[in-house]
């Protein structure tokens, strides 16, 4: 018994020298044969000297065979995986090929620019407000200042689902909502989805972002208003970009401006500019303080508060900072056109 237990340790010592050795798939399988085969293997051998060892002693030197023989087993199947797995790729892979690019995706260009907007307005101490796309005719217009059938109604063409249920022209119902539920001091953003009924061109949409603005506390002036503005609107562009305002027309403020802001393609350079008609200025933003009777709708007192509003459109805007020329570049899914804008 003694002499077959000397001769597993030696076997175990050679099969792990041999091992040690072993440079490929070939030599491991030779070595595999020396031990494994049925017929001649050296595990076989130990294994028919078992029927020479006394009954009583057999199980023990079973056991040692057996650990031996798994041993083997173990090792040799490691081995073989190490020496299967890269043989396969430098066989498959021609390495003069270009690699394979891995697209994981990218945040559309629309949000991302939204999401700018909102990180200047939220610097300045501005919350984000929500509501809404299907409204009543009260919140889009009613509560906004336009009585029935007045001619403004005109200038938003609307989509509207009932007499009284609509797609919201405009993110202004949020300002409403928010007023109804907090009292002053009000400092909000109410970015969103707005419908018009509208033909696709280079510059309208049936579906775009907007993004608008409200300030009411005691005390607010115009000059609150430009102020702001113009901080933003430095932010947004850049701090050197020229700005004016222009007095206009909305019924729910008094008084009303746009803003404008020079060419960024022509910087007022060029008489045959695209994107400025080659005056040199493009409109970027409606703004104006809140008609006192806006604030009434609402039970805000106009004789103790005061406060401004403002409106942007956001694929607009992000066409005259991207420098883009029609705006259904956006949402035409063009992959080519969306990889250009990611995260910097
Ligand atoms: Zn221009």
């Amino acid at each position: 018994m003694e002499n077959l237990k000397i001769e597993i340790q030696n076997k175990r010592k050679s099969f792990e020298d041999a091992l040690a050795k072993v440079k490929d798939r070939h030599s491991l399988q030779d070595i595999r044969n020396e031990y494994l085969s049925r017929q001649r293997g050296i595990i076989t051998g130990i294994f028919e000297q078992l029927k020479h060892v006394k009954p009583e002693e057999r199980p023990e030197i079973g056991n040692l065979i057996n650990d031996f023989k798994n041993h083997v087993q173990e090792r040799v199947l490691a081995l073989q995986e190490k020496f299967a797995a890269p043989k396969k790729v430098l066989e498959k892979v021609d390495l003069t090929l270009p690699g394979e690019k891995k697209y994981w995706g990218a945040p559309h260009p629309i949000p991302l620019f939204q999401q700018e907007i909102e990180n200047i307005f939220l610097r300045m101490g501005f919350s984000i407000a929500d509501g809404p796309e299907i409204e009543t005719d009260y919140y889009n217009f009613g509560a906004l200042n336009f009585p029935p059938h007045h001619p403004a109604r005109d200038d938003w063409d609307t989509l509207y689902i009932t007499d009284d249920v609509l797609l919201r022209t405009h993110t202004s119902p949020v300002q409403i909502r928010v007023m109804e539920k907090k009292k002053p001091p009000i400092r909000i953003i109410n970015p969103g989805k707005v419908y018009r009924k509208e033909a696709p061109d280079p510059t309208h949409l049936p579906m775009f972002f907007q993004v608008e603005g409200l300030v009411v506390d005691l005390g607010i002036t115009f000059a609150h208003l430009k102020g702001t503005l113009e901080y933003f609107l430095k932010a947004l562009f850049h701090e050197k970009i020229k700005i004016r305002f222009r007095p206009s027309f909305f019924p729910f403020t008094e008084p009303s401006a746009e803003v404008d802001i020079e060419c960024t393609v022509c910087g007022g350079k060029s008489e045959d500019c695209r994107v400025c008609g080659g005056g040199g200025w493009i409109e970027i933003l409606g703004s104006g303080m809140v008609d006192p009777q806006v604030l009434k709708n609402v039970n805000i007192d106009p004789e103790k508060y005061s406060g401004f509003a403002f409106g942007l459109g956001v694929d607009r805007t992000a066409m005259f900072a991207y420098q883009i020329p029609d705006m259904r570049y956006f949402y035409e899914n063009d992959l080519r056109f969306i990889r250009q804008f990611s995260l910097k």
